[in-house]
């Protein structure tokens, strides 16, 4: 046994299955938290009880990782304290506070794995407040979890791994897929092909993907720059730019959209973790070495929630990183282990380098977005409030949140948070890393009115922080 202490792990995903696995090897038994009905994460995300696809249908040729990774999970039911449905909404002095079937809670810890992952990356424009806008996260979803499609006849739009992978499932599906249209060039990728070949097979998954498209007679474009989602009530097609930089429009009555995938970040920042800069996938993240340890005492860090770099990467981290809490509580146990998952991750990071490069976050459609247009759709903030507030303010996006609302709804700036930076910092003139990003706050995710206050009953001294 080791002297770990009471462990949470928060997050179901790959990263937290393996690390769960790892500490109940140890005879430890974690508290894990996941607001999803069942394990899985996002990649293997389940169907409901009485749906009956296939893994093969639901998860490609992830099937055989997804089933893994699920009976993985269920062998340790028996060693874990697992909640599911269960959102951690707050933490504060070691203290994770929950919402979950059974109304709140609060989990005590000692050490923490936070393996929250990641969120689409979206970059608004014009219309994408539409009915029949999507992620393309929430496109997946739907045909994931439910076996629905968004639409009758679907353009896909953005760019990063996801975008060919949903297109090819929806086609591959027999929905109607009109387009694939794609902010990056090829010749983004042409300088970092060393790198995208260290992807190995991954690498040559996106390339089916993209071939069977092709194959099948779906439109694709590259180096598109988006106009407009349109339509009168909801959504009935899109305008473009292609590449030569002459004006499209294409008529679909769904649209799935995103720019890969950002850190879910807001638990850490509770969890007093110091955030750096990433100027690669120009956002900001958790500081954390190179076994998984957070700079704040007892936090580990897991899977994309510590920097996206896909599931593979995020079973291996999530067991390092459990491997790393057992050394650091006196284990001598797993060195070896942890040299070796470290070697395949270096490798794995050569890799998502090299994506990040070749399928750029497009940030001058970010900066050029029309004063109309909604960047925070919770507060109806739009581009130009954000550069309005900006004449009166220094560029601080916590002082924006002030002056305009902007990330004080729902989603907390998760869905608008990187856009507005963006603008910001086109508007001022400076780099990005100096608008900052805006701040986590309790309660990280709507807690419903009634939740609220028996939260606030439960302990007062939070009340002013709900
Ligand atoms: C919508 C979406 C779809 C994706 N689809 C694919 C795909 O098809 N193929 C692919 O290769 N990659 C896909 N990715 C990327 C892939 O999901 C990740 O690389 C991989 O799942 C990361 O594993 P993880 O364990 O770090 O995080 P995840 O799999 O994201 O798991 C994190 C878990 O943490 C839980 N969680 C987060 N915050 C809280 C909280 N506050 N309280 C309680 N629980 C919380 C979530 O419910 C989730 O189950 C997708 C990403 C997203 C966002």
């Amino acid at each position: 046994m080791s002297g770990a202490g009471a462990i949470l792990i928060i997050g179901a995903g790959p990263a937290g299955t393996r690390a769960a696995e790892v500490l109940t090897g140890h005879g430890l038994r974690p508290v894990v938290v996941d607001e999803a009905p069942a394990s899985g994460g996002q990649i293997y995300r389940r169907q409901p009880p009485g749906f009956k696809r296939s893994a093969k249908l639901r998860y490609g040729f992830e099937a055989r990782k997804a089933e893994a990774l699920h009976a993985c999970f269920d062998s340790l039911r028996e060693r874990i304290d697992y909640r599911p449905d269960t959102s951690v909404w707050s933490i504060e002095n070691k203290v994770a506070f929950t919402v979950g079937p059974g109304g709140v809670d609060r989990i005590p810890f000692e050490s923490l794995l936070l393996c929250t992952g990641g969120v689409d990356r979206v970059l608004p424009i014009p219309g994408w407040t539409l009915p029949g806008v999507y992620t393309l996260g929430g496109a997946q979803i739907a045909l994931k979890a439910q076996g629905c499609a968004i639409g009758k006849r679907v353009v896909f739009l953005g760019s990063g791994p996801l975008l060919y992978l949903v297109a090819y499932q929806y086609a591959h599906a027999g929905g109607t897929v009109a387009a694939v249209l794609d902010t990056a060039r090829l010749r983004d990728a042409l300088p970092v092909m060393p790198g995208l070949l260290a992807g190995g097979l991954t690498l040559a998954k996106g390339l089916w993907y993209q071939n069977w498209l092709r194959f099948n007679g779906i439109v694709m474009r590259r180096g598109v720059r988006p106009i407009a989602a349109e339509g009168g009530g909801r959504l009935t097609g899109l305008r473009y730019k292609n590449a030569w930089g002459r004006e499209r429009h294409i008529a679909c009555d769904a649209l799935g959209f995103g720019w890969g995938v950002k850190p879910e970040c807001q638990l850490a920042e509770l969890a007093d973790c110091e955030m750096a800069f990433d100027a690669l996938a120009r956002q900001w993240l958790p500081e954390c070495d190179a076994d998984g340890r957070a700079s704040a005492e007892g936090v580990y860090l897991a899977g994309d929630g510590a920097g996206v770099m896909g599931a593979d990467a995020a079973e291996y981290r999530g067991e390092l990183a459990a491997l790393t809490l057992l050394a650091d509580s006196g284990e001598s146990t797993g060195a070896a282990r942890r040299t070796y998952l470290k070697t395949r991750l270096r490798r794995l990071m050569r890799f998502r380098i090299a994506l990040e490069r070749a399928l750029p976050y497009p940030k001058g459609l970010a900066a050029a977005l029309p004063d109309d247009t909604i960047i925070c759709r919770c507060e109806a903030v739009t581009a130009g409030d954000i550069r309005q507030g900006q004449t009166l303010q220094p560029q601080e996006i916590n002082r924006a949140k002030a002056y305009t609302r902007l990330g004080m709804g729902r989603c907390q700036g998760r869905m608008c948070g990187i856009a507005a930076a963006e603008i910001l910092a086109h508007q001022k003139g400076v780099p990005l890393a100096e608008v900052g990003r805006l701040r986590g706050q309790a309660p990280i995710k709507p807690l419903h009115i009634g939740i609220a206050g028996e939260a606030a009953e439960d302990d007062p001294d939070r009340a002013t922080s709900i």
